[in-house]
This record gives structure tokens, C-alpha cells and sequence, in this order.
């Protein structure tokens, strides 16, 4: 018999018709065997009864994660029987059921909380609970509508290499790979010399892409290997054009996620996050002096959560740009208007916390470019593949990154950004720990 989705099952009262999926729970009530099948439209309940002997007979082996197709006649459910979810209203009369895959016995039951380390030791299986479903829909949906943002907005995309001669950012460490002829290449730390390179044919130009960072962090917003979803626009005045735009992809990743997932919202006690018309935008020096802290040349994260708090209770937002780091702070491709030194025009996004999000007006002159990058110690023979873009013209230009990662996490308040990662890499871990 054809299959037939679980969610197609309220307009079938009455019909004969196959299901397929995976058992999530198995009750036992009497001679009654009742089982939640799942497939990739919900879960419905099945019932196994004497009155389908050899049903029942396969029934009696079966337990959680055991694949299955089972066929039957899907009966209304009364009002004081009727289950949770949407498809609660209907349930499954086995006729007969065909065994598509066993499953061992579990090491714990799925849904309980597990310790962290043992959630990712066990990904294959744990990637299958309703929570670590949910995290990767919302991501799959913030990817989604950040593209769609993005090409509404006129830029196009295009694909970073992961694999590079040298480090993009001159100072993030770099995983080595060994390369032909013994040359050492590196896996990318960003993507940032080839959007820059990309605003010359498109003007606008995005990239998701993988960055690798080798750094020895061990926190709960540090991943070895993360995505960014990275912007880069030509023919700006200066950096709040592309805050401008990066907030308009806000709105419209929160507009969409809102829409979609009330219901995630709600299973993770948080709610959709509020975003103003205007984003709050404070220099770095406000911001330090809105916390009651003296001048610094940088955020702490502590800094980071209490401005974020700031902004939500006085300014009814989850959002908040950062802006006017000292140049030296920032990469050496950082622009610098000569008024408003020693500050750049850089800006970090911080959401609910965190920040999601790096960027800036960039250098665009080709000898400013070479001066800077010798003031900070590089050699610019090194970067002659890059200084091509602003040898031959570049427009002035800017753009910015965000940790798709770190923007998930926060999303739902989840507190580690490694649960926000579907296969996690950190100093501890490939898939399996690392011993030491
Ligand atoms: P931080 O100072 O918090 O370590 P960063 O300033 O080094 O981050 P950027 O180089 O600005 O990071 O990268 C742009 C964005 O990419 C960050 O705002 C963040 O969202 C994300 N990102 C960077 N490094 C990591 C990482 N190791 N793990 C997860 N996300 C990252
Ligand atoms: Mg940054």
C-alpha cells in the first residue's frame, strides 16, 4: 500500500492506509499496545489489539526508535481520548505492521536531560529528541530567511573556499593542513578576502561559509569549526549602511521565525525577540559608561550581557549595536577616518547577550591598505593575491559576519553554542573526545 503522511491522517477517518515511521513511545495498557509514530510530518498514535493477532504478535518486540510500517484504519479520537499535538484528534488501528529496522536498547531514555558531554557522545541517536530537533529547525529557518533577506536586498551568493594559502584575518590562529609539495595551507578563519574580492563583480556579495578557529578557547560561544553568514556592499558613505542592512535582515530572520515557530519559542520558556524600528546604537564608550565602568578598549562578556539587558528594559530590545572600537583593536582591513581617531568604524551586533555579529567599513585604497597592513607588522607580498581587488579599484565598501551558531543559540536561549552546532568541534572533541 502507498504511504500515507501522518499529517494527511485527520483526512482519512474511516480509510485504510500505510504509515511509516519510528516508535517514540511505547505504552502498554492491558492487552492494548499503544505506540507515538513519528515521520517527518508528527506524530500520530498507533493501537495494537487482540482483535489483529498477528499485529499484536509483532507489536510485543517492539520498543522506542524501531523503524516501522504499519497499515490500519484511522479512527476520530473522542473528545476525552483525544491526544496532545495537532494530529491528536485521530488515531491508528493496527492491522499489521512490518518491522523496517530494529534499535538497541538505549542508553537512556530520549527527551531526559543527559549530561552535555553525553548528549554529544551520542549524537546520532540524541540529534532525534524533540529539542535537538527543534534547534536545527530554527537554524534551518534562520539560514533560510537570511538568504531571502539578503537577495531581496540585491546581493548575490557565492562560495567561499574553506581551504586558503594564508590566514584571512592576520591573527586568528589557523588549523595547518599539509598541501602538495610541501606547502602548508590553512583552513579558513573567514571568508573576508573574497567578499571584499566579490564586491568588484557583484557590488554585493554574500557567502555561508565555514570558518575553522584554532584558538585555545574553552567557553560556552567558542567552536573550532562554525558557519558565518558573511555580507560584503560596495558604494557605502560609511559603516551604518551596512548596519543598515544587517538590520534589516534582523527583522526580517525575526519576522519569519516568529511566524513559524510560536511553538518552539514557547517549548524553550522563551518568546520571539523584540526588535525596535531602530536597533540601539551606542559607541563603545557609551556603553562602558552606561554600565558604570570606565574607558576600555574592548567588551568583556559580562559587559556584553549588561548592555544587552540595558537595551531590552530601556529601549525594548534583544538588539544592540556597538560601535567605535579603537582601530587597534579591530583587523588590520578596518577603516579610519582620520576625525575620528584613534576609533574605527566598526561595529559588533550583540543579541540577548552575546555578540552575533562583526563588521566595518573597510580600507579600500590600495596604498592606505599596504600602510596599514605594515603599521601592523604584515608583509604585503603575502597578501598579493588579495591587494589585486584594490590594485585594480575597489568602491568604498563594508560589510559584516554573523556566527550562525552563536545566533541560534541565542535564538532560543539555549546556553551552550556547541548545542547549537549539529556536529560540534572544540579542543575536546571530533564527534568522539579526543583523549589527552
Ligand atoms: P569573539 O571575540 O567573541 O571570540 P570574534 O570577534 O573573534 O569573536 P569575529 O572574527 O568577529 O569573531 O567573527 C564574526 C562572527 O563569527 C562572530 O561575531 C561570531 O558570531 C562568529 N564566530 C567567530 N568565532 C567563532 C567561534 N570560534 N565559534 C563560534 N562562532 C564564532
Ligand atoms: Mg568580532
Amino acid at each position: 500500500m502507498e504511504r500515507t503522511l501522518n499529517k494527511e491522517l485527520p483526512n482519512s477517518v474511516g480509510k485504510s492506509v500505510s504509515i511509516s515511521g519510528r516508535i517514540e513511545v511505547r505504552r502498554d495498557h492491558g492487552k492494548l499496545i499503544f505506540l507515538d509514530v513519528r515521520d517527518r510530518s508528527g506524530t500520530v498514535q498507533v493501537v495494537v489489539s487482540p482483535k489483529a493477532p498477528g499485529a499484536l504478535e509483532v507489536a510485543k518486540d517492539l520498543r522506542a526508535q524501531w523503524v516501522v510500517s504499519i497499515e490500519g484504519e484511522v479512527k476520530a479520537r473522542t473528545e476525552n481520548t483525544k491526544g496532545e499535538g495537532p494530529l491528536g484528534g485521530v488515531e491508528l488501528v493496527a492491522q499489521a505492521i512490518q518491522v523496517l529496522a530494529k534499535a538497541e536498547e538505549l542508553p537512556f531514555e530520549l527527551g531526559t536531560e543527559v549530561n552535555i558531554d553525553t548528549h554529544f557522545d551520542h549524537l546520532p541517536l540524541t540529534l532525534r529528541s524533540e529539542r535537538s530537533r527543534d534547534i536545527f529547525t530554527m537554524q534551518a529557518s534562520i539560514l533560510e530567511s537570511y538568504r531571502a533577506s539578503l537577495r531581496r536586498q540585491e546581493f548575490t551568493e557565492f562560495q567561499a573556499p574553506a581551504l586558503v594559502g594564508g590566514d584571512a584575518e592576520g591573527g586568528a590562529a589557523a588549523f595547518k593542513v599539509e598541501y602538495y609539495n610541501d606547502k602548508t595551507a590553512f583552513l579558513a578563519t573567514s571568508p573576508q578576502f573574497y567578499k571584499q574580492i566579490m564586491v568588484g563583480p557583484f557590488e554585493r556579495a554574500f557567502t555561508v561559509a565555514k570558518i575553522f578557529r584554532a584558538e585555545k578557547s574553552a567557553t560556552t560561544r567558542h567552536l573550532s569549526e562554525a558557519n558565518c553568514i558573511d555580507f560584503e556592499m560596495g558604494f557605502i558613505d560609511d559603516e551604518r549602511e551596512p548596519m543598515h542592512v544587517l538590520q534589516e535582515v534582523m527583522r526580517d530572520v525575526v519576522s519569519y521565525v516568529s511566524k513559524e515557530h510560536a511553538d518552539m519559542f514557547a517549548r524553550f520558556g522563551t518568546t520571539p525577540p523584540l526588535i525596535p524600528d531602530e536597533i540601539p546604537v551606542l559607541t563603545l564608550q557609551e556603553a562602558l559608561k552606561t554600565l558604570g565602568k570606565k574607558e576600555a578598549p574592548d567588551m568583556e562578556p559580562e559587559d556584553e550581557r549588561g548592555i544587552c539587558e540595558w537595551a531590552k528594559k530601556e529601549k525594548g530590545s534583544d538588539f544592540v549595536f556597538i560601535t567605535r572600537y579603537p582601530t587597534k583593536k579591530r583587523a588590520f582591513y578596518t577603516y579610519e577616518d582620520p576625525a575620528e581617531a584613534p576609533y574605527s568604524r566598526g561595529f559588533d551586533l550583540l543579541f540577548r547577550g552575546l555578540e552575533i555579529n562583526s563588521g566595518s567599513q573597510r580600507i579600500h585604497d590600495y596604498e592606505a591598505l599596504i600602510a596599514r597592513m605594515k603599521e601592523r607588522g604584515l608583509d604585503p607580498e603575502k597578501f598579493s593575491f588579495y591587494l589585486q581587488a584594490f590594485k585594480y579599484g575597489l568602491p568604498p565598501h563594508g560589510g559584516c559576519s554573523t556566527g550562525l551558531e552563536r545566533f541560534t543559540a541565542r535564538m532560543l536561549e539555549v546556553p551552550n553554542v556547541k548545542e547549537a552546532s549539529a556536529f560540534p568541534r572544540d579542543m575536546s572533541r571530533i564527534d568522539t573526545r579526543i583523549s589527552d
